[in-house]
């Protein structure tokens, strides 16, 4: 089912060996500019009319009332209530240690350049609701934007055809847990621009967050700019790097896990040990068999995306695991801790056998929300930070600002900039030498 690649005794470079899920946001640009211009024009009756075409649902707002999130909450299964307050918790803990403190540096006597740290004015957050519909994820962009201290937080997802038209109800008793009030039934691309452009029901944002679908992904980049974004979503990732000491039914349970999120969904092993990877085969054709999403989950794990990788020994996993750069990494290993440690690119590394990444997903405390497609060498995952702005506050007196006068004036002049150096020498009434 798992397509094999054996890299023992390569030295090529992995990245061209492992191929990911074709999942061309350019193509998809296209499709979505017009989409876009429309929603920009004409608004809400723009919005009514794409949803309908895209979600089979005609609705009367975009807006939702709060009347249906009350009925929501208040229809909220017990246990999915008590599991979701757990997890509004454990994130709570984690973002709330991320919050970041003004901090004034005295550069010299007079001088001093304070970075303050100061939360984005108003965000949107995207929910995703096509394949599956995704609670755990109003958690995830909620929390961190309310302990940025955002004020403005509005939350968007896209209308139910089987449920009446409406926000799946577990989306919307997440969004009443966490007292956000202005939601949308809204999705895809049309979404995007409703945060962008602004409608008669929905002020502008600033800056719009959360995973999405191809439309989604291309939205945001075609509207990057004009609102800040986070990183662009791909299709979902897990590499479990794993050797001889690991469980093949606990690896091939967490291969099938990240393939029941999409058919695009990447699912890659990498070990030292070909009785492992072997016996995980074996194990995925019997836990395949009974999942439940069996269609979707055969479709990713036999997709050119996942693959057994075959390697000389750990040194080279890790190779191969700091090169694909995962959204989620597993370390599956003797001392897997001080393995976890030698990683340099991942989006979220689970160390050993009791941190799957099905906890990360829900439970730990951690963000779900990560970088896919390689971005992990780059970016990080959602987090506090990613909705505050760290503005420079310079201050200086007479004293210091003359101290330093000369250089100003010699660096402008060596930038053909005299202007500048002026800016400097009329305060001091044009004695500050200007060669
Ligand atoms: P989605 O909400 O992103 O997209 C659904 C919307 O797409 C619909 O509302 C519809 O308006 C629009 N759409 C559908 N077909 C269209 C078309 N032909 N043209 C234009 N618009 C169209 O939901 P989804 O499709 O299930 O995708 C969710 C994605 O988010 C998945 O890939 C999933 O793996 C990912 N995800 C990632 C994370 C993460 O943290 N990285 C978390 C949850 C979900």
């Amino acid at each position: 089912m798992i397509s094999r690649i054996d890299l023992r005794g390569s030295t090529a470079d992995p990245r061209e060996l492992l191929p990911r899920a074709e999942f061309d946001v350019e193509d998809a640009l296209e499709k979505v500019r017009p989409i876009c211009d429309d929603v920009r024009h004409r608004g809400v009756a723009a919005l009514i009319e794409i949803t309908e075409r895209f979600d089979g649902v005609r609705l009367s707002s975009t807006r939702v009332p709060q009347s249906d999130l009350d009925e929501a909450l208040t229809g909220l299964d017990p246990k999915v209530r008590a599991a979701l307050e757990e997890t509004i918790r454990r994130v709570r803990i984690v973002h709330r240690a991320q919050r970041r403190t003004d901090h004034t540096t005295e550069v010299v006597q007079g001088g001093t350049v304070t970075e303050r740290w100061v939360p984005v004015d108003r965000v949107g957050l995207y929910v995703p609701g096509g394949l599956a519909v995704y609670p755990s994820s109003v958690v995830m962009n909620v929390v961190p934007a309310q302990e940025a201290g955002v004020q403005g937080i509005a939350v968007t997802s896209p209308p139910q055809k089987a449920f009446g038209g409406k926000v799946h109800p577990a989306v919307l008793a997440a969004c009443a847990l966490l007292g956000v009030t202005e939601v949308y039934a809204v999705g895809g691309a049309q979404a995007v621009a409703m945060f962008a452009y602004g409608t008669e029901e929905c002020a502008p944002v600033n800056m719009v967050t959360g995973p999405g679908n191809i439309f989604v992904a291309a939205a945001k980049r075609l509207l990057k700019g004009r609102i800040g974004i986070d990183a662009e979503a791909g299709p979902t990732e897990i590499l479990v790097l794993a050797d001889d000491t690991a469980v093949p039914a606990e690896v091939a349970a967490d291969l099938i896990s990240q393939a029941e999120h999409d058919p695009m969904a990447a699912s890659v092993l990498v070990t030292d040990s070909v009785t492992l990877a072997d016996a995980v085969d074996v194990a995925l054709e019997k836990q395949v068999a009974e999942t439940k999403h069996r269609e979707r989950v055969t479709t990713a794990l036999s997709g050119r995306q996942s693959a057994t990788v075959l390697v000389d020994d750990l040194e080279q996993g890790l190779a191969v695991a700091n090169a694909y750069a995962a959204e989620h990494l597993e370390i599956q290993t003797r001392d897997a801790a001080a393995v976890a440690a030698r990683v340099r690119n991942a989006g979220a590394i689970f160390v050993g056998r009791y941190a799957p990444v099905s906890l990360g997903d829900y439970a730990a405390g951690s963000n779900h929300v990560l970088p896919t497609a390689g971005c992990a060498c780059h970016s990080s995952g959602l987090s506090v930070q990613s909705f505050l702005r760290g503005i420079h506050v310079i201050d200086y007196s007479r004293d210091a600002l003359a101290d330093v006068a000369a250089h100003v004036v010699n660096l402008a002049n060596a930038e053909d900039l005299p202007g500048h150096g002026d800016a400097i020498r009329a305060r001091f009434d044009w004695t500050v030498p200007n060669n």
